[in-house]
């Protein structure tokens, strides 16, 4: 089995030996989706059969027990015995069980050489009293988990493994490249925070506006490009918005929540694959063990939890035929609070001891990704022109802000010279003309740009517009459609 690892897998495998060689007992391995965390489970299992001992694969849900077995037995593990309730593969003689953390809690812990834990920044008591039971404590405990970084799992775990890491994966072409968008960022400063996440009921409050709901499917319908795409929401009623205002302009929208019921799942996935669908909008559901071909993430839902971040990114990570990167249109400010997915990580397990917040170790706000002001693009710290629009802000930017949105401008005083301008307005004619716009609408853009009409425009051709004066221009639109939008609301309000 080891000569079809992938090296990232093959690391693991050496530094999992490495731990054990040098007397760690509960080696943490760390494989962010994307690394084939199935096959290293089996590779693992495999090892240790190959070496007489018996091993125990520990799930968190009764959901993962026959996917894991049918993955053994993928690999070639045929000796596989189950433990949960009465399953028909419940045969205790056999050298490797599955087993669900549910079942374990009410039974005697099997006898067993090696112990992996799955998913286990998933924690339960049940482990806890396993791991210090005396009978065990020679016995190897293995982690294995995307996002190890549940408080107090150092108390547990002596060594984290990481052999690759989100970014290295990106970059070896095993998981697909993504491009985020801010377009906008809720007024989170009144959300209270339960359990070191934002408070469900306030979020709900918040984000399940019409304005906000509207936006964020506008946001969609300009930059997503009809992309397969998963929306997260924050509840269910906030979902059901989402799904209907998607609706509402014609987008064929799924809705799942923890309640759906296997069918109707896999139907909805059925349509999703088969373009029937479009969107699906869900609530925190679809975050772990969804292999779905999604090119776009929508985050709706607000989150200070890393791991819950990391989770829904990496729904959209998956590489597949034809996909050139994953879209992000995040409308939590996240990425503006945590940074890029990419930039998410712990150099160490957490001890549950610390009196510091436990968040990713940067340099604050220097290397938070900000949002061009013309295009929302995310950019990278430090990056000045605009990678997606080429956009340069001010210096001593003062943003401008239209309606207290993000979304503005070119804030530009810099002199253009006339040569410069005409091009402006021939651009613009020529935006005017790929969109179905009048010269009127050009007219009024250059007069908007500039605070003066064109001089001897006639004798001015369309060319094709630069990346510029597009950028301008939607953000222009997308300023004109926000105010729109207020005023509407306003007097349905009135
Ligand atoms: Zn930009």
């Amino acid at each position: 089995m080891l000569n079809q690892l992938r090296p990232h897998q093959l690391r693991a495998m050496s530094m999992l030996r490495q731990s054990l060689g040098s007397g760690k007992r509960r080696p943490m391995l760390q494989a962010p989706t994307g690394f084939g965390k199935t096959i290293l489970g089996a590779s693992i299992v495999d090892g240790a059969l190959k070496k007489g001992n018996r091993v125990t694969f520990v799930v968190p849900a009764l959901s993962l027990i026959d996917q894991t077995v049918q993955a053994f037995w993928r690999e070639g593990i045929k000796d596989v015995g189950v433990i949960q309730g009465n399953h028909e593969l419940t045969n205790s003689a056999r050298a490797v069980q599955v087993a669900s953390v549910q079942t374990l809690q009410r039974r005697a812990f099997p006898d067993t050489d090696v112990i992996v834990i799955d998913e286990a920044h998933r924690w339960f008591k049940t482990y806890e009293d396993w791991m210090t039971d005396p009978l065990f404590e020679r016995v190897p405990f293995i982690g294995l988990s995307a996002t190890p970084w549940t408080k107090g799992l150092g108390k547990y775990f002596d060594d984290l493994l990481i052999a690759a890491t989100t970014a290295d994966l990106i970059e070896a072409g095993y998981l697909s490249k993504f491009r985020v968008f801010g377009p906008s960022s809720p007024d989170l400063s009144k959300v209270r925070t339960v359990a070191g996440d934002y408070h469900e009921g306030d979020l709900g409050e918040l984000m399940d506006k019409p304005q906000l709901v509207a936006d964020v499917v506008s946001t969609w319908c300009k930059l997503a490009d009809n992309r397969p795409t998963l929306v997260f929401a924050v509840n269910r009623a906030h979902a059901k918005s989402l799904r209907d205002q998607f609706e509402q302009v014609g987008v064929q929208t799924g809705y799942i929540d923890a309640y759906t019921d296997v069918d109707e799942r896999e139907e909805i996935r059925r349509q999703f694959h088969s373009g029937a669908l479009r969107v699906v909008c869900n609530v925190g559901c679809l975050t772990t063990g969804v292999d779905w071909d999604v090119r776009c993430i929508v985050l709706a839902r607000p989150t200070k939890s890393e791991m819950l971040f990391v989770q829904m990114i990496g729904r959209g990570l998956r590489t597949a035929d034809g996909k050139q990167d994953c879209l992000i249109l995040d409308h939590s400010d996240t990425h503006q609070r945590l940074g890029f997915v990419t930039d998410i990580g712990h150099q160490t397990l957490d001890d549950g001891n610390s009196k510091k917040a436990q968040g990713t170790q940067r340099d604050q706000a220097e290397a938070l990704p900000k949002a061009c002001p013309a295009c929302s693009f995310m950019k990278p710290a430090k990056v000045h022109t605009c990678p997606s629009c080429g956009f340069e802000p001010e210096r001593r930017s003062d943003v401008e802000t239209v309606d207290g949105s993000l979304v503005a401008l070119d804030g530009s005083k810099r002199k253009y010279s006339p040569d410069e301008k005409r091009r402006w307005y021939a651009e613009l004619l020529g935006f005017a003309c790929e969109n179905g716009k009048s010269q009127k609408f050009a007219l009024a853009q250059y007069r908007q740009k500039f605070g003066e009409w064109p001089y001897k425009k006639n004798g001015v051709r369309p060319v094709k517009p630069s990346d510029e004066v597009k950028s301008y221009v939607k953000s222009r639109m997308i300023a004109y459609a926000k105010r729109q939008a207020q005023v509407q609301n306003r007097s349905a309000a009135a």
